[in-house]
């Protein structure tokens, strides 16, 4: 049976130009997406150009997904703040944006005699369920620490719950975590009693406690985003984890944050959120392409070491 998304020699069949894709957000200026993605692209060969469509309102965010109906588009990305908003615009959701994460970061278009289908996919949950697999995490884990309650805590939620590890959720507002956690009960089956499981940041012992009951760490807040000194969570905290705890920053920028450094140098297994990115752009890749992604090119486009 021939691959759905296959499109991109199949768009060329319907136009004689470049298949075009994007990234829907706003802002989007500093995004990493496009040098990830042409990189692909062009080692493949494939006749696709890759752009930031910059879009600042509802409006403009239902004119992009209508114009992704042309025959000229292969499909796109969508980050913040459209990861939610994009979903009814669409014919139909993927598990992993419906189920999984609660959101939309990539539009699929296929293209039948009858019609042309838009699609929400999420590759962020599997890239970060990846990522942790690769850090050996999920092997003997029970409990999963997130630091955050927004769009990516949500990822890890899902993620989380797909693998049957019970998160605690420590923020600074707790009446958004339990939000966020009764937001995860609506698309999947979780237990009553996680409900409970949040805890505030500035309550110290409980954070201790909780610390020391998990084998992971996430954080999911933008704390440490272009600064190396900024840390999420009190680092001396750190020390008690379980020596075999892993630790996951989700932030890319710098590569190696605080929480990161100081893990690492307590000899605990220990990410930043590049490899999550790579993954989660090839797994799209391959959603628009049908093709196995070029990860190496991919991963120096990123300049990953
Ligand atoms: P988001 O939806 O805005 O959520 C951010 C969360 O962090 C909120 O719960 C927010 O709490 C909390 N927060 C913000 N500032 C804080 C502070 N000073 N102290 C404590 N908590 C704070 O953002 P997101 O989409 O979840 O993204 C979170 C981070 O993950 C970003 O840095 C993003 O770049 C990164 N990310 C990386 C990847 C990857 O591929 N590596 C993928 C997705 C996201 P309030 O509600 O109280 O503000």
């Amino acid at each position: 049976m021939p691959l759905p998304h296959a499109h991109v020699l199949e768009a060329e069949s319907h136009h004689s130009g470049v298949g075009r894709l994007g990234l829907i957000g706003h802002p989007i200026a500093h995004s990493r997406s496009p040098a990830l993605q042409q990189a692909a692209f062009d080692a493949l060969g494939l006749p696709a150009r890759y752009e930031l469509w910059d879009t600042p309102g509802e409006t403009a965010l239902a004119g992009r997904v209508a114009a992704l109906r042309q025959p000229d588009m292969l499909g796109a990305n969508v980050t913040i703040p459209w990861k939610e908003n994009v979903a009814p615009l669409l014919d139909d959701l993927d598990d992993s944006a419906r189920r999984i994460a609660g959101a939309v970061n990539t539009i699929t278009r296929e293209e039948t005699a009858q019609c042309i289908r838009l699609t929400g996919h999420n590759t962020d949950a599997p890239a970060l369920d990846r990522t942790l697999d690769e850090l050996g995490a999920w092997s003997d884990a029970r409990r999963v620490l997130i630091l955050g309650a927004g769009g990516a805590a949500q990822a890890a939620l899902g993620v989380a719950h797909m693998r049957g590890v019970e998160p605690w959720l420590v923020v600074r507002r707790v009446k958004a975590g339990r939000e966020a956690l009764a937001k995860l009960a609506t698309r999947l089956p979780v237990p009553e009693h996680w409900r409970d499981y949040v805890i505030a940041l500035d309550d110290r012992s409980t954070l201790a406690a909780a610390l020391g009951e998990s084998q992971m760490l996430i954080n999911a807040t933008p704390v440490g985003v272009g600064d190396p000194g900024a840390s999420p969570l009190p680092l001396d905290l750190l020390a008690t984890l379980p020596s075999g705890a892993a630790v996951l920053d989700l932030i890319y920028a710098p590569p190696e944050t605080a929480l990161v450094r100081a893990a690492r140098a307590r000899r605990l297994r220990a990410e930043g959120g590049l490899p999550m990115l790579l993954y989660q752009g090839a797994l799209a890749f391959t959603l628009w392409t049908g093709q196995p992604a070029p990860l190496d090119v991919m991963r120096r486009a990123l300049a990953i070491e």
